[in-house]
Order: C-alpha cells, then sequence, then structure tokens
C-alpha cells in the first residue's frame, strides 16, 4: 500500500493549483523526501463546460477543457515526481490515529494529509466524510450545493477540503487560490511552522 505524506483528491481547478503549489517546493528543505499524490479524477469538473474570459493570466475564449489538460501535463511535465493516479475514483476515507486511508474503486492508500477537492455536487457520497457535509453557505439555495464544515480548509487533524467544497463562491481564481492556500498551510507545518512560499523569480 503506497503511503503518501500529502494526497489530494481531485484534478479540478483546487487539486492541480495545490499539486502544483507541492510540486515546486521540491528543492525546499522542508520538502525533502515528501511523497507527494493527486487523484487526478477529471471528468466531473466544473471546468468541462466553462468558457473563461474574466480570470487574469488566461486568454479570453479559452475552455475549461483546454486548463484540465494543460494543468495536467504542467504537473507532469514541470513536477513530475508529483504523482498522478489516474483512472480512479474516491470511495471512502478512514481517519486513524496517525494516517488516514483512502480507498478507490481500484486501489488503497495511506496518507499523512489528505486535501478533498471534489466540487460541490450534492451527490457527494464518499464514506467517512459525509458527516462533515452541510448546505453551501455561499451558492444560491436553489442550486441545491455543499460543502464540507471547515475552520480555514481544515476539517479535521489530518483531513483539508479545497475548492468551492471548502465554502467559496465557485470562480476559479477563488478555487485556484483556495488550493494554493491548503498546499502553504500544511508546508508551513513541514516547516516547523515557519511561512513557506515557494517564489520562482528572474535573474
Ligand atoms: C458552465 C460553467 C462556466 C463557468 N464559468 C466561469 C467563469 O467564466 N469564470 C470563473 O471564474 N469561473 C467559472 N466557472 C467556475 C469554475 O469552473 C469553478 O469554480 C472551478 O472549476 C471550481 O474548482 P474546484 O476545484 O472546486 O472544482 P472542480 O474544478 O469541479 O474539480 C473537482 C474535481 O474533483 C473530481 N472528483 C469528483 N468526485 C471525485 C471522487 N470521488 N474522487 C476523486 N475525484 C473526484 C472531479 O472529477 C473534478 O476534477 C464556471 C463553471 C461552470 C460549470
Amino acid at each position: 500500500m503506497e503511503t503518501f505524506d500529502v494526497l489530494i483528491i481531485g484534478g479540478g481547478a483546487a487539486g492541480m493549483s495545490s499539486a502544483l503549489l507541492f510540486g515546486s517546493a521540491k528543492n525546499k528543505p522542508f520538502a525533502e523526501g515528501k511523497n507527494i499524490g493527486i487523484i487526478m479524477h477529471q471528468k466531473a469538473s466544473a471546468l468541462s463546460s466553462a468558457l473563461f474570459n474574466n480570470v487574469l493570466g488566461i486568454k479570453p475564449g479559452t475552455v475549461g477543457k483546454e486548463i484540465l489538460e494543460s494543468g495536467k501535463k504542467q504537473l507532469a511535465e514541470t513536477y513530475p515526481h508529483v504523482k498522478q493516479i489516474e483512472k480512479e475514483k474516491v470511495i471512502k476515507v478512514e481517519e486513524k490515529e496517525d494516517e488516514v486511508v483512502v480507498t478507490t474503486n481500484k486501489n488503497t492508500y495511506t496518507a499523512k494529509n489528505i486535501i478533498v477537492a471534489v466540487g460541490p455536487a450534492n451527490t457527494f457520497n464518499i464514506e467517512g466524510l459525509t458527516q462533515y457535509v452541510e448546505p453551501h453557505q455561499k451558492l444560491p439555495v436553489e442550486k441545491n450545493r455543499i460543502q464540507l464544515k471547515n475552520s480555514d480548509h481544515q476539517v479535521t487533524d489530518k483531513i483539508y477540503v479545497a475548492g468551492v467544497l471548502a465554502g467559496h463562491v465557485s470562480q476559479l481564481p477563488i478555487a485556484m487560490g483556495s488550493g494554493a492556500d491548503v498546499a502553504a498551510t500544511i508546508m508551513r507545518k513541514w516547516n516547523d511552522n515557519k511561512p513557506a512560499m515557494v517564489h520562482d523569480s528572474v535573474g
């Protein structure tokens, strides 16, 4: 059974943004030897049907499908040490004393921390997480969306939530920022509680 330091669940906007930030910390001492994975399920992403004209840095007219593909490619080419787990869907999460056991339709993994970034659909049925479900606080009631109870993205000691499922409004930059924020929070823990940022610069 493969063990991760952090396992991200969901290959949409928040999940991939989180994975990219973790990946970019590869040369930082606090990230040395960390095993990072993402369950790269994309079929149910809101990005599949979206068209973007209002997001900084994304060329107007870009369709969300392109972002799903290019995000996966960017992660694979720039940070290949981040393991992308394809064609699996999480069905169960069990929090134990020292780890979280994640069961998909094909495999079982353990992780010290997980980030749940699967979007706000009210069909959410991951066993072991349904007790944290509550009505979404920022989306229109008639949309019948859900969020996971959390405090600044933290659901329990080992479980984090990101993206619209964390209670954010559904806008791409907010979902991406939420995923990155959770990565920075977990990396801060790895860094003896000192702020952990990764900045590349010119020259
Ligand atoms: C039609 C449409 C148009 C939009 N237009 C805009 C716009 O113009 N501007 C803007 O800013 N925003 C827009 N958005 C919103 C934006 O796309 C979302 O806010 C953003 O994608 C949410 O990111 P997320 O990571 O929370 O969820 P998602 O991107 O939906 O990602 C969730 C991921 O979790 C995966 N998943 C689900 N269940 C499981 C499971 N059990 N196990 C593993 N993985 C799972 C899914 O396959 C998916 O990849 C639009 C959305 C739609 C639907």
